[in-house]
């Protein structure tokens, strides 16, 4: 199946180093960045003295704060690949699409390990961001290093239908924020589990909004709004169920919207080696064997996009769907 976010071959392995949140965060320059997109605020830069020697000679590079995350071999394949444990550039952008999806690329990292040598603008990826996946759900893009670069999405809806909900959180960036604030606001975060909420305290902040998120994953003492227990399905509204899924982390959940999009935290994703859907038993924290039950609750639902944390969105048929599903849980069975 191709990628569907990047309408390209998923060529690369989009689960190596997920949740790896043991590496040491790595020195960074903070230099003032005058670029309007960075609001004149404070701002990481790649340093070109640490630049890999894995990249390709040309504009853009990565540099050694590299963590592995994946997230520019997912937006810009044609431009970044996974060398072993770090990404760099194999190939210069050869056209204006690939050079959006590069400062695409470079904004989104959590790191701050792209850069570009002549240190041009990087507007046009900043204002890309959110950026649209289906229907009224978008991928907000400026991932942060404190989830390991997780994805997170922003539902946009009229106030009558429940307003916007952000499903995890990203990295609280202005240019971003003021975006989001263009597009109605945060009225709800829903938080999958533990290990992807970032700045979900700027966000609830600024947006004075309620996060939703379990017990299981020590949401009272957060100061989370409003607290899940058990594992009974909850209709949050009429578009959106939450579906606790312990296994990966205890309180962890996942989120049914309209039964066409399913966000799925670190519970399950799309694997282009498998070619089928997926979870990721060297990073389950909690449990396998309650995880693969939370992954037979699921077949009774009908959804046709797999929306990750960590690894590659999935999209099918809801039956093409369901069949990804049953292999992932039978594999699951056999690890
Ligand atoms: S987005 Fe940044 S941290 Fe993630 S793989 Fe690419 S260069 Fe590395």
């Amino acid at each position: 199946m191709p990628c569907p976010y990047t309408a390209m071959p998923s060529q690369f392995d989009g689960i190596r180093g997920i949740c790896e949140r043991s590496r040491p965060v790595r020195e960074k320059c903070m230099l003032e960045i005058r670029l309007p997109e960075r609001g004149g605020i404070q701002s990481p830069m790649a340093q070109i003295g640490k630049w890999l020697p894995e990249n390709i000679a040309g504009e853009f590079y990565v540099d050694a704060s590299c963590i592995d995350c994946d997230a520019c071999r997912q937006i810009a394949p044609a431009s970044f690949r996974d060398h072993g444990g770090q990404s760099s550039v194999y190939r210069q952008p050869h056209n204006p699409g690939e050079l959006h999806r590069a400062f695409m690329a470079l904004v989104a990292c959590p790191t701050a390990s792209i850069g570009t040598v002549s240190r041009r603008s990087a507007r046009s990826g900043v204002a890309a961001f959110p950026v649209h996946v289906v229907d009224n759900v978008y991928f907000c893009g400026f991932t942060s290093e404190a989830s390991f670069g997780a994805w997170s999405y922003l539902i946009v809806r009229p106030a009558e239908q429940g307003g916007n909900v952000l499903v995890d959180s990203p990295r609280f960036s202005n240019p971003l924020v003021k975006r989001i604030e263009e597009m109605g606001g945060v009225r709800l975060m829903l938080l999958s589990h533990r290990d992807d909420i970032a700045d979900h305290v700027k966000f609830a902040a600024h947006f004075h909004c309620s996060r939703v998120m379990h017990e299981g994953d020590g949401a009272a003492a957060r100061g989370i709004e409003r607290v899940v227990t058990g594992t009974d399905i909850l209709r949050i509204d009429g578009d959106l169920q939450l579906i606790p899924t312990p296994g990966h982390t205890r309180g962890h959940q996942v989120f049914l919207y309209r039964d066409k999009v399913l966000f799925t935290g670190d519970h399950l994703a799309w694997s282009p080696e498998r070619e089928t859907l997926t979870a990721f038993r060297d990073v389950c924290w909690h449990s396998w064997t309650e995880q693969t039950r939370s992954m037979e609750k699921l077949l009774v639902r009908r959804f046709e996009w797999v929306l990750p944390g960590h690894g590659r969105i999935g999209h099918g048929s809801a039956e093409e769907i369901h069949k990804h599903l049953e292999n992932c849980i039978a594999q699951m069975k056999r690890e």
